[in-house]
């Protein structure tokens, strides 16, 4: 029990590491919206009700309300963007809850 709980903490640091030093990692704290919009163009097709596809990228973070339009074109990097600000959050939690238990665990075997 103990040992395999070692081993997982062990991994989770070294997964932090490889996050933090492997390679670039770009992420961003803030939530993608997708909308159906009119452009306003007269005579488009969203004027007969085939509204537009856009894609936001919003963030309220620190009471602080963001947002901007993400091009099709951006829209699968900045979804990673997004993805991999949870991963490494997610992954930092985890290090940090492993953290308190590898404080206990070494106390009470009177390891240092
Ligand atoms: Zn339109």
């Amino acid at each position: 029990m103990v040992c395999c709980f070692t081993q997982r903490f062990r991994k989770l640091r070294s997964r932090l590491a490889q996050l933090a030093g492997g390679r670039t990692l770009t992420l961003i704290h803030a939530t993608l919206s997708v909308r159906h919009v009119t452009c306003g163009k007269k005579g488009c097709r969203c004027t007969r009700g085939e509204r537009h596809r856009a894609v936001y990228l919003v963030s309220s973070a620190k009471g602080k309300k963001r947002q901007v339009f993400v091009p099709s074109a951006m829209e699968e990097e900045v979804r990673a963007w997004v993805g991999n600000y949870h991963m490494a959050t997610d992954l930092l939690e985890q290090v940090s809850e492993g953290a308190w238990n590898e404080l206990k665990r070494r106390k009470e075997e009177g390891d240092s």
